[in-house]
């Protein structure tokens, strides 16, 4: 998969960002951390207590982003406000660590700092492309899902909301920037206790992607952050919904090819165009479309209509979503797979609410969970190859040392979540994977890490505050 290509210089199709995390946790963690994430709509702050028993309590609040701030003349603006929403959230769910360290500090005149004890480490869960330079360090790259503050590009993202955070004179240290994947492997490896921890995270939602667990020797290209060598070990972001963008390996059909042409993004990100949940409702939507244009084939089709425009024969009204781009919810899919009545009525009763399609034939619903069907299981079946490279990679089902024990996978996202049997897909193809097979398929665990986002980057917090 191009695994060793990435660790040893930039530039290549998986881009195998270090990102300076060197442990990951084994379930006996404890204490209290915050956790912010900034990723699109919504400022999610929280915190989490970690109880050192592999469970722990998360209290959390979230709020959108002001529309005007996504595009703000400078970051100052942005990050203000994202420091106030922390400053709120101390005060509803802290309050009396809030009136103690900072109300008094405030009103007494305190020129001094807080006690080490007092402040919160925080991890900083930032999905928008950074350049990381060190545990917390990381500077902006470009904006997107609809952010554009110029001023931004090229700063460190951390020291932005710290310069905020100290404005208002809260007891808050931004101690770690965290990529959701890291999270995902961290809170699988807290909650899932093992001799070893989790050696892979990933996410099968919007888009995918998945960091593991690789041997600092393994990681040639030159390491610029202060790090602790002592674990011999660092998590690796692999950025693998670019994998194949050269096309080599990967299927590619003539609706992968529509929809890569129509995307804002062609050539970028086919392998995540062919797995994630974003594209999947898309490619089924092209392939209805086809069908409906095809004369020979009878699909959802109007029988009274004698009009020669092939939108008017389908019994689908004009504001359907299946003639829009992006139209096709994905969620559609999981309907499809978990109706197994003969009749089909769930999914008959979706395409009517949610695709307004009139009156849908049993046997048009049929082709429809049967196409449905087989782009997902292709999504599952290339969701194993990643999850095999990794486990491969990391050399865990040849090495004595580790023999019988089970090779742990956190995953989280809405596809591996509520798709029906998305995982059992996975294992039947894990199973035949050359240096996999069902022995090996058997050790590998993969268990949805709940709250990555949340608990993931509490203990990335935990780990980074050991480092200080
Ligand atoms: P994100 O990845 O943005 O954090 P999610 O994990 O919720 O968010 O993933 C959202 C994506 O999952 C969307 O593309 C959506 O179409 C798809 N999705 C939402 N619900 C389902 C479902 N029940 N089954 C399959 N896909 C779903």
């Amino acid at each position: 998969m191009g695994i060793g290509e990435g660790l040893e210089k930039d530039g290549t199709s998986l881009s195998q960002i270090p990102t300076y995390v060197t442990a990951v946790p084994n379930g006996t963690e404890k204490g209290l951390y915050m956790a912010v994430d900034l990723g699109g709509t919504n400022f999610r702050v929280c915190s989490i207590q970690l109880n050192g028993d592999t469970t722990f309590n998360l209290t959390f609040s979230k709020v959108a982003i002001p529309k005007e701030l996504m595009v703000a003349k400078t970051a100052q603006e942005l990050f203000a406000f994202l420091a106030k929403q922390i400053e709120l959230f101390l005060q509803t769910h802290h309050e009396e660590h809030f009136e103690k360290h900072v109300r008094r500090r405030l009103t007494q005149s305190a020129s001094d700092g807080f006690k080490d004890e007092h402040v919160f480490r925080l991890g900083f869960t930032f999905s928008f492309p950074v350049q990381q330079i060190g545990i917390n360090k990381g500077n902006l790259i470009r904006w997107t899902k609809g952010f554009d503050i110029p001023d931004a590009i090229g700063k460190d993202v951390c020291a932005l909301l710290q310069d905020e955070i100290d404005k208002l004179h809260l007891p808050v240290k931004v101690a770690a920037l965290v990529n959701d994947t890291v999270g995902t492997l961290m809170a699988r490896s807290y909650s899932s206790p093992g001799k070893t921890g989790a050696v892979l995270g990933a996410i099968f939602g919007t888009g995918t992607n998945g960091a593991y667990v690789e041997k600092l020797a393994n990681v040639k290209k030159p390491l610029s952050g202060e790090y602790d060598k002592s674990t011999g070990e660092m998590v690796i972001n692999t950025e693998w919904g670019s994998f194949d963008n050269q096309l080599n390996v990967l299927p590619n059909t003539t609706w992968d090819i529509a929809l890569d042409k129509q995307s804002v993004n062609p050539g970028i990100q086919m392998y995540e165009k062919r797995v994630s949940g974003m594209f999947l409702g898309e490619i089924l939507r092209l392939v209805i479309i086809d069908l409906l244009k095809n004369k020979d084939v009878s699909f959802f089709r109007d029988d009274n209509s004698s009009s020669n425009d092939w939108k008017s024969t389908t019994n689908i009204a004009p504001a359907s979503g299946i003639y829009a781009q992006w139209g096709l919810d994905t969620s559609i899919m999981s309907v499809a797979a978990a109706d197994n009545t003969p009749e089909l009525s769930t999914l008959r009763q979706s395409l009517e609410s949610d695709l307004h399609v009139y009156s849908p034939a049993i046997d048009d619903a049929q082709a429809f969970k049967a196409i449905s069907a087989a782009i997902v299981r292709r999504s599952a079946r290339l969701s194993a190859v990643a999850i095999a490279a990794i486990v491969l990679q990391t050399g865990k089902l040849t090495d004595p040392e580790s023999a019988g024990e089970p090779i742990d996978i956190g995953v989280d996202g809405s596809l591996v979540e509520h798709y029906p049997y998305f995982r059992d897909m996975i294992y039947e193809a894990l199973r035949i994977v050359d240096g996999i097979g069902e022995e090996g398929a058997k050790r590998i665990r993969i268990g949805i890490a709940k709250d990555g986002s949340g608990v993931g980057a509490a203990l990335i917090a935990l780990v980074a505050a050991g480092m200080e």
